[in-house]
């Protein structure tokens, strides 16, 4: 039961700065989402996180939710640092949400205080741990007042049991009304989680993206490669141990269309004249502007973590291939 961590770990690692905070996040961060469930061998998370923290991936996210079965992620995240990471705890941050349905009745989804606080309770008690260092509103609420949910944020960072608060799934103008609320409350709000990717640009269009840049707060983008379409996955069909097949709760095949395909060829090609795999333009895409923090991907083999990280030896891009990267995804 001996972890020995590459020493190196720091040296080949980018951190950003998360917005205006004195948190920095690895540019490449690990979600636990998938292949952190009952579903997938111990042995198979030891290997993706030790190959992740051993490359200076020191942010693994969760959620109350994540497994299946819902709550399963943490429990066996837990159990990984229970086990081999409890000398490492200060070297990572763990982040949890809640914001989604986790228990049966009026108290287990949403966004009241109620449920906020006593899920952030229990994913404490999963995870072995006395605080998580960013704990995540997981979505908005229409029918709470933004003031009660962004009440228990405080009081989640007041009571000690985090350090940080993020919103995920929030668009540019709920953000700035949640952001104000948690100013004058003086919570160390640093962090907003959204879908991001080649394929989907919804905080562009919602002001997401321009208001967190603006405000100065972090942005995390999660699925950044479409759930493994914007990698080499589905070039030739939809191999046997890919999400599709495995564990197509969110990911089924009817999302590959023929124009889709046709789209991933094309930007494949792409990649390939910048020296690139898929999987690395895609990431890099995301991190060429400095306005994302890091990019949120998820893995079901260590070497995929490993070619990810890769993205980062180039994330420049000329206009022409920012250009043909916006025609290819939006044809
Ligand atoms: P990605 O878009 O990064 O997809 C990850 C999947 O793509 C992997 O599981 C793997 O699938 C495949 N893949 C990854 N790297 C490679 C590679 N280099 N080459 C080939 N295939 C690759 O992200 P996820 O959909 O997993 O989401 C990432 C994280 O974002 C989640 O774990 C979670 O933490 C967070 N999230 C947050 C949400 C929110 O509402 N806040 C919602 C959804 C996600 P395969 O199994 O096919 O190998």
């Amino acid at each position: 039961n001996e972890y020995h961590p590459n020493p190196g770990r720091y040296d080949g690692m980018t951190y950003n700065r998360c917005g205006e905070s004195g948190l920095k996040l690895p540019a490449i961060s690990l979600g636990c989402w998938h292949n952190f469930g009952d579903i997938t061998p111990y042995e198979r998370m030891k290997e993706l996180t030790f190959t992740a923290f051993d490359h200076g991936i020191t942010h693994f996210d969760l959620a109350n939710n994540y497994g299946p079965e819902p709550g399963s992620a943490e429990k066996n995240v837990g159990r990984l640092i229970r086990e081999y990471f409890k000398p490492y705890r200060d070297e990572l941050i763990i982040s949890t949400k809640a914001g989604y349905e986790m228990w049966a009745g009026p108290y287990g989804d949403l966004g009241s205080r109620k449920y906020l606080l006593a899920s952030l309770d229990q994913s404490l008690t999963r995870l072995g741990l006395d605080y998580v260092d960013i704990f995540y509103h997981h979505r908005p609420d229409p029918e709470t007042p933004l003031e009660e949910t962004m009440g228990a944020l405080a009081s989640a960072v007041t009571s000690g049991k985090a350090l940080y608060v993020g919103l995920s799934n929030y668009d540019g103008e709920r953000l700035e009304q949640a952001a104000a609320i948690l100013a004058d409350l003086r919570v160390p709000f640093v962090i907003n989680q959204n879908c991001y990717n080649i394929f989907d640009r919804t905080v562009e269009r919602n002001g997401l993206k321009d208001t967190a840049a603006r405000l100065g707060k972090g942005i995390i983008t999660f699925c950044p490669l479409a759930q493994g379409m914007l990698t080499n996955r589905y070039l030739n069909g939809i191999p046997t141990d890919s999400r599709i097949k495995t564990d197509g709760r969110f990911l089924q095949a009817d999302a590959l269309s023929e124009s889709k395909l046709a789209a991933i060829r094309a930007l494949n090609d792409l990649a390939a004249q910048r020296g690139q795999t898929l999987a690395e333009m895609s990431l890099a895409w995301l991190l060429h502007d400095g306005i994302v923090t890091s990019v949120l991907a998820g893995a079901s083999k260590p070497e995929q973590i490993l070619d990810n990280i890769g993205a980062l030896s180039n994330t420049t891009f000329t206009d022409e291939e920012l250009r043909l990267i916006d025609e290819i995804s939006q044809a």
